[in-house]
């Protein structure tokens, strides 16, 4: 018997999707200029004299509108990603995969290199026709703007991504004197060469290979979950439809046109049933629409649907209800709560912060007098966009007296280096550790002040 050869590896077939037109077509655009006007616009955007929303990696602080994150309040960013998490949750609870058909970064840049390619390269079929032909001068001039405008985009796109850890403002200086830092060149040519590679070269296989988000989200689907359905009770037995009487009547509603693959960025056929490729897109449902338009007949032979309304004929007013059910009613409330405890964290912040260290090189001693002795450095952080005085005070034993100034002064959002000197008289205090408090108090504003414990060493 002849060995049989099994290929683990599926070639993969170029997919020229048509352009779809419709309501879903004009959404997918809606969504496209939204996420790009923000994601291109907001860097430009100046809050308080500085960039609105900037992550400075140097000086390790966030900028988000009038808020300042320190690395002290990670717990805020920890907490904004379970927010997005829950948010994907219910979303793809209620909707399916509709942020991976309408809003993921790699369905909206597609969707732009392929606004582009059509442009440039024409309909599908030229499209097809022109990567059939051999060399020629006016393939190589289609083929070389294609790439540069993709190239542009790319670059201005890993621009953009940069500007939101570097000023925008100074980085776009940086360009025009050609004084990119080291950083800053890999950073802008590595997101645009990933820009590139996943909108223009790799499309579809970033979704169906590499993408985590597409292989766990099943376990999120349930019966009630839109998904895009083709109605085959409906649309079967298909067949172009035919001139000769009678024909037609024994005929489904689909009439095997193919549009619906066309369309299809990831080249599957939805009338195979839902399949993991598929991204919730409905370009096929606009394709579909357009034919049923056509041919006369009701809108909706592959529409957004459930399993159980497939089952069971449910219309758009049970398929509403149905979407309230206990998981989602779940998923919304600890959202509803978690964005609350944030908001209310947020809005009751100390706009100052304080950490004690004691100074290990030396230890309590005893100086002149027979005084006893420690050193402390106080790290204070004025998290305010204002700068700010502060009286420092200190209690918890008898006589602890503070020998340097006692006054701070920090610019907005400033961190500062504070060593203090801490006396006690002779025979205060119990040999060994004693319990003590450092005290902050806003001169500007009474009711600002931070307390810390630190711990008095008395030589045994
Ligand atoms: S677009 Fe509609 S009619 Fe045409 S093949 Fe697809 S399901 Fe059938
Ligand atoms: S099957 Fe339809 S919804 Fe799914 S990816 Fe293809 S065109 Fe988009």
């Amino acid at each position: 018997m002849e060995p049989q050869v099994i290929k683990m590896y599926a070639a993969r077939e170029q997919i020229y999707p048509r352009e779809a037109k419709g309501r879903y077509a004009t959404w997918r655009w809606v969504c496209v200029w939204l996420t790009q006007l923000a994601f291109y616009g907001l860097p430009w955007l100046t809050w308080n004299g500085r960039q609105a929303l900037l992550f400075d990696l140097t000086t390790r602080k966030f900028y988000i509108f009038g808020v300042v994150l320190w690395p002290q309040d990670f717990i805020y960013l920890a907490a904004l990603l379970i927010i997005c998490a829950y948010l994907l949750f219910l979303v793809t609870a209620i909707a399916g995969r509709v942020w991976c058909g309408f809003s993921c970064p790699q369905t909206v840049y597609t969707e732009i290199f392929l606004w582009v390619e059509r442009r440039i390269e024409g309909t599908r079929s030229a499209r097809m026709a022109l990567d059939k032909q051999g060399p020629s001068l006016r393939k190589a001039f289609k083929k070389t703007a294609k790439h540069l405008v993709w190239g542009a985009i790319a670059l201005w796109t890993g621009f953009t991504f940069v500007g939101y850890f570097t000023p925008i403002k100074e980085l776009a200086h940086s360009v025009t004197t050609l004084s990119f830092g080291p950083w800053e060149w890999f950073w802008v040519l590595f997101y645009s060469l990933a820009t590139y590679g996943n909108a223009g070269w790799l499309r579809e296989q970033v979704c169906k290979y590499m993408c985590p988000y597409a292989r766990f989200q099943s376990a999120m689907f349930d019966q009630d979950t839109l998904i895009i359905t083709y109605d085959a009770k409906r649309g079967e037995p298909r067949g172009a439809l035919s001139k000769k009487a009678g024909n037609n009547a024994k005929l489904g509603d689909c009439i095997d046109c193919t549009l619906c693959v066309q369309v299809c960025p990831t080249g599957i056929d939805i009338r195979n049933g839902l399949q993991y490729e598929c991204i919730g897109c409905a370009a096929c449902v606009d394709a579909c629409n357009s034919v049923m338009d056509k041919v006369d007949r009701p809108r909706g032979l592959v529409r957004y649907s459930t399993d159980h309304a497939m089952e069971n004929n449910f219309n758009s007013q049970q398929i509403r209800r149905r979407a309230m059910r206990p998981r989602v009613l779940i998923y919304t409330s600890i959202l509803a709560l978690i964005i609350i405890a944030v908001c209310a964290s947020l809005a009751l912040r100390t706009p100052l912060k304080m950490d004690v260290i004691r100074d290990r090189g030396s230890m309590g001693r005893e100086v002149e007098d027979g005084m006893i002795e420690n050193v402390y450095r106080l790290q204070i952080m004025n998290t305010s966009e204002q700068s700010q005085s502060f009286r420092i005070s200190v209690s918890g034993l008898p006589g602890l007296t503070l020998l340097t100034r006692d006054e701070v002064t920090l610019q907005p959002t400033e961190t500062l280096g504070w060593p203090i000197r801490l006396r006690v008289p002779h025979g205060v205090g119990e040999k060994g550790s004693n319990k003590i408090a450092i005290e902050l108090q806003s001169l500007d504003d009474p009711s600002l002040h931070v307390r810390e414990n630190a711990v008095f060493i008395v030589p045994r």
